[in-house]
Parts: C-alpha cells; structure tokens; sequence
C-alpha cells in the first residue's frame, strides 16, 4: 500500500518488530509526532525473528495503543516487508525514527545507517535516546519475564499484558 501525501509534509518512519509493543515504544511515538506531520509505524514481518504474535496481532495492538496518543500528527499502522528504504521511498518518508537505549543498540544502529545512507543518501536517520525509566525495557525481555510469571505492568500496556498471558497461556 502506498500512503498518498502532499509533498510538503514532513513524513517520518518508525520500524520495528513491535513484538509486543511496549511502553518503551510508545514514548518514543509520543516523542517523535512531534516532529512529523505523518508518523508511519511500520511493523515488520520479520518472521525470522520468530515472533511470539502475527503480524496482523502486532498490528493491531500497535493500533489499539495508538488510539491513546493525541497529538496534530496522522498517526498510520503499516504492515512492512523486504527493503527498509524502499518501504521509506514507496511511503514518501524522508526520515527513519529509532530508539537508542544503551551502547548495544548503538554498534547495530550505526551500521544501519551507514548501510542505509549508501541505498538513499537523502533520507535522514533520527534517534531518540530512550526515556531513563524505559531503558532496560526490550519486547525480548518483556516476553521472558511473561513466560516466567513475573509483573510486567510496568513495561507494556495493560492491554498488551492481557494479550501476552492469553498467548502464554494458549502455547
Ligand atoms: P527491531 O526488530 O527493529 O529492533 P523493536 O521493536 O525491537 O524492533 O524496536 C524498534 C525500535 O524501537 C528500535 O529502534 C529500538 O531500538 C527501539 N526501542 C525498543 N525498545 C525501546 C525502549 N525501551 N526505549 C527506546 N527505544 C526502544
């Protein structure tokens, strides 16, 4: 699907697995509509990560959290697969949005950008350093605790934990 836009609009892209969303992922949402007047959240397939939920799961919880930001920005949920520049280009994006927690995000980060800045030298990468209180929160992690029985509700959504012990539950 490609979004129609005008072309002044400062469109930004924000990739990821989103497997589950966390509140991690919805501060840097909240932080980057402030910037953009289209926040593309593209969720990747990425079924080599083996996620835990479906694309169309990770979708629609991305959606149902987004109905609680408000903000001037469109705010649009997109499915994404192959390239990631081409998804930028086809959706007229000029800027890729990522979070950076601490110095492991940072080695990959600075590789993607290097790679991607050869593929469209024009299309910009922005990072938000995660929020202090978010830092440790990882969607990898947040699973593990789940499945471990431990609280995770101060790291996802009440909705998205009700999803996740339903889908523990479930395997
Ligand atoms: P990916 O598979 O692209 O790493 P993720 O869903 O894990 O997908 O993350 C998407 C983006 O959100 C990445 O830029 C990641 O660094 C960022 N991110 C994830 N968790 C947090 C967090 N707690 N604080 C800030 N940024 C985060």
């Amino acid at each position: 699907m490609t979004l129609k836009t005008t072309p002044s609009q400062r469109i930004g892209l924000y990739p990821g697995t989103f497997d589950p969303i966390t509140k991690g992922h919805i501060d840097i949402i909240r932080r980057a509509v402030k910037l953009f007047d289209v926040l593309i959240i593209g969720v990747a397939i990425n079924e080599d990560k083996g996620p835990l939920f479906s694309l169309a799961e990770r979708v629609a919880m991305v959606e149902a959290e987004m109905a609680h930001i408000e903000c001037a920005a469109i705010i649009r949920v997109v499915p994404m697969d192959g390239l990631l520049m081409k998804f930028a280009e086809d959706h007229g994006a000029q800027c890729i949005v990522r979070g950076l927690r601490a110095v492991a995000d940072f080695e990959y980060e600075f590789q993607m950008v290097a790679m991607n800045q050869k593929l469209n030298s024009e299309i910009e990468t922005v990072f938000f350093m995660a929020a202090p209180h978010y830092q440790a929160i990882a969607s990898r992690l947040v699973k593990e605790i789940c499945r471990l029985g431990g609280e995770v509700k101060d790291f996802v959504p009440a909705d998205v934990k009700t999803a996740l012990l339903e889908k523990l539950r479930a395997k």
